[in-house]
């Protein structure tokens, strides 16, 4: 099995070398990753210039882009081979409800299920997590399990897991996404030559954390795993906009 794994917080992240150590059982493991932490890209792509990717062992690809881009890149021209799926992380924070969004963990999968292949993203539920072998083990079934159980085409799985022993996970749990509150403010301030600066502020809280979501599932200290899809056409909506839209242009 050949294994693409990327992510968004940087080639040399504690949680995606965990993630490609644990998959070399299942066969070659390739990173292809950005050069520094671009978490939060979302699936933008570097469009105004070239991709400068450098290689840093035989199987490790720093890139001087976004998640999308490495993925964009691994599979359109990078490496010599198509991989049998692609695995995003395992990001330092969780990416729950509407984080998907802004998500480059989330982004990463996304392109690979985009290009045809299998994907999953995996966050851990701390900025400093601890235990990784936890997502690891969980990962590792799923990789295992998948090929029996192959997902719809526009469809990858998001999976968040609790940051503790895998002893004292409660189960896995297919989950809905969830929804956060609106973000904290901008945090202001004055930059030492007078001028105003912003940083973008805090994700809300969970506002949506009903039974059933995949913060639901983390609080009962299960793995969350979201199947996701690319389709955000609100199809009940459709019928009624039809029905006031005007459909003739007039002047
Ligand atoms: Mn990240």
């Amino acid at each position: 099995m050949d294994i693409l794994v990327s992510n968004d917080d940087g080639v040399h992240s504690p949680g995606l070398l965990a993630l490609a150590e644990a998959m070399r059982p299942f066969g070659r493991v390739v990173i292809v990753a950005p050069d520094r932490d671009r978490s939060g890209a979302s699936n933008s792509l570097t469009l105004s210039r070239p991709l400068r990717p450098k290689q840093l062992d035989e199987h490790v690809w720093a890139v001087d882009g976004t998640p999308t881009d490495c993925v964009h890149l691994a599979l359109t021209g990078l490496l010599p081979f198509t991989p049998d799926i692609v695995l995003s992380g395992i990001n330092h924070g969780p990416n729950l409800g509407d984080d998907v969004l802004y998500s480059g963990t989330v982004a990463a999968a996304m392109e690979g299920r985009s290009l045809g292949l299998p994907a999953i993203a995996v966050s851990m539920d701390a900025f400093e997590p601890r235990h990784f072998d936890t997502a690891c083990r969980a990962v590792a079934m799923l990789v295992r399990d998948m090929a029996s159980h192959p997902l719809p085409g526009d469809t990858l799985l998001n999976m968040n897991v609790p940051d503790r022993p895998w002893a004292d996970i409660r189960g896995l749990r297919s989950t809905r996404l969830g929804q956060r509150h609106p973000a904290a403010p901008m945090v202001a301030d004055t930059d030492p030559r007078g001028r105003r600066i912003y940083w973008i502020g805090l994700a809300g809280a969970a506002a949506d954390e009903g039974e059933g979501t995949d913060f639901h599932a983390l609080r009962e200290g299960c793995i969350s795993v979201t199947p996701i899809h690319f389709d955000m056409t609100r199809h009940d909506a459709l019928g009624a906009l039809a029905r006031w839209l005007p459909h003739a242009v007039t002047d």
